[in-house]
C-alpha cells in the first residue's frame, strides 16, 4: 500500500502561558504555538496525521525550516513509497537530509513518521500502543512544569497545581545555582511527596551544576535532567561520579549513535525521551528499548506538544511503562487546539486512547481557523 499524497497545514494556536528556557522564551504570546500538520493519504484514500512542532530555543529547527524541508525534500521522497516500510522511509528521508550528531532535522522527519504510524494503525483498526506491542500501562501521569523567578512564586504554582491534581513537578533551572536551589527546595516542600525533578537545559557549567547538586542532594530528589552542555562528556561523567542523583540526558540524547557512544563511555544512566527530537516513533521506540535493556531510567518529555504529538507520546510512554509523571506541557500552555473532541483525561492522567491510530480526531475547520501564513 503506497503513499499517494502528502498535505501540509501550517497553523498557529493561541498560547495562554509562556515557557521560559535559559535561552529565553520558547515562544512568545505573539508568536503563539506554531505547528506544521501533515496529512498523508494512501492509495485507498485512508489518511494519517502527523505534526512538526519545533522549539527554536531548544533545538535548531524553526516553523519555516520544517515547512520547507517537508515541502521540498521529505514529502517528494516519500510519495509512492510503501507505508509498511517504515525503515526504508526513514532511510530515504536520511538520504535527503543527512543526520549529523542529531538525526538531521528530526522535528520535520517526526511529522512524516507520526502520520505514517497513524495511517498504518487506522488501516489495521488498532491503537498505536498495540502496534508498539506493549501494554505496560493504560495511562500516563502528566507533570506540571514549574518555571518561576522566585522560591515564593514557585511554591505558589506548585501548591495550585497540587490542588488541580498534579503529582509531578519539573522545575526549570539553569539561571543561578544558589537561587535555583532555593526554588527547588520551595517546590519540594510544596509538592508534599510529589515527584520533583530539575531540568537545566544545558545551562550550567560543571562548577555550577556541582554547587546546585550539593544544595539539593538531601531533598529526596532522584533525577536531574541535562545539567551541562550536550557536548560536555567530561562534565557529565564527573557529575555521575560525584552524586547519587541520576543524571538524565535530553538534548545530548537526540539520536541513537550518540546515546550508544555515551553507554560505551559509561556516561549515561538516565534518558529523557521526546518523539520529535529522535525523528519519530521509529527511533524513539529503539531508544526506549535500548534504555530499558541497558538498565537506564526513562523519563517522558516533549516540546510543548499539540494533540497529535501529545497522543503519540502517551501511546509510547504507556507502552514502555513510564510510571513517573511526564513533561508533556502542551495543555498547560496552548489555549485552544484543533481537536474535534477533548483528549481523554482522568484528573491529570492522560488515558491511552482506544480508537484506531493515535485515537484522536482532527477538526479540519479548526485548522482553517488557525491557518498560518508563512513569510518565506
Ligand atoms: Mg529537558
Amino acid at each position: 500500500m503506497r503513499i499517494k499524497s502528502v498535505d501540509l497545514f501550517p497553523i498557529v494556536m493561541p498560547l495562554k502561558a509562556v515557557l521560559t528556557l535559559p535561552r529565553g522564551a520558547s515562544r512568545t504570546l505573539a508568536e503563539g504555538k506554531q505547528n506544521i500538520l501533515v496529512r498523508i493519504t494512501d492509495e485507498d484514500g485512508e489518511t494519517g496525521w502527523g505534526e512538526a512542532g519545533p522549539s527554536r530555543r531548544w533545538s535548531a529547527e524553526t516553523t519555516q525550516s520544517c515547512y520547507t524541508s517537508l515541502k521540498h525534500y521529505l514529502a517528494p521522497i516519500i510519495t509512492g513509497r510503501d507505508i509498511f516500510d517504515i525503515a526504508g522511509l526513514h532511510e530515504a528521508m536520511n538520504q535527503e537530509l543527512a543526520p549529523g550528531l542529531d538525526p538531521g532535522q528530526p522535528v520535520a522527519k517526526a511529522a512524516i513518521d507520526l502520520a505514517v504510524h497513524d495511517l498504518i494503525c487506522c488501516k489495521m483498526k488498532i491503537p498505536l500502543q498495540s502496534w508498539l506491542g506493549a501494554k505496560r500501562r493504560d495511562r500516563v501521569e502528566i507533570g506540571r512544569l514549574v518555571s518561576a523567578p522566585t522560591p515564593e512564586k514557585a511554591a505558589e504554582i506548585t501548591r495550585e497545581a497540587r490542588a488541580e491534581g498534579y503529582k509531578g513537578f519539573k522545575v526549570k533551572v539553569g539561571h543561578d545555582a544558589d537561587l535555583d536551589a532555593e526554588v527547588m527546595t520551595a517546590v519540594v516542600e510544596a509538592a508534599d511527596g510529589g515527584f520533583v525533578w530539575p531540568d537545566a537545559n544545558q545551562a550550567y557549567s560543571l562548577q555550577q551544576a556541582q554547587t546546585f547538586l550539593r544544595h539539593i542532594e538531601n531533598l529526596g530528589v532522584t533525577l536531574f535532567e541535562q545539567p551541562v552542555s550536550m557536548a560536555d562528556v567530561y562534565a557529565t561523567k564527573k557529575l555521575l561520579s560525584t552524586t547519587h542523583i541520576t543524571i538524565a540526558l535530553d538534548e545530548a540524547a537526540m539520536g541513537l549513535p550518540f546515546v550508544i557512544d555515551m553507554i560505551r563511555r559509561d556516561a549515561i544512566e538516565g534518558l529523557a525521551i521526546k518523539i520529535s527530537k529522535t525523528g519519530g516513533i521509529y527511533y524513539a521506540r529503539q531508544m526506549c528499548d535500548l534504555a530499558l535493556n541497558a538498565g537506564m531510567e526513562l523519563v517522558g518529555s516533549g516540546l510543548m506538544d499539540a494533540p497529535i504529538g501529545f497522543a503519540a507520546a502517551v501511546h509510547l510512554y504507556a507502552a514502555y511503562g513510564i510510571a513517573t509523571p511526564v513533561d508533556l506541557n502542551g495543555p498547560q500552555h496552548i489555549a485552544e487546539d484543533y481537536l474535534a473532541t477533548p483528549f481523554p483525561m482522568e484528573g491529570q492522567a492522560a488515558l491511552v486512547p482506544d480508537g484506531p491510530g493515535l485515537g484522536i480526531e482532527v477538526d479540519e475547520d479548526k485548522l482553517a481557523k488557525f491557518k498560518l501564513d508563512l513569510d518565506l
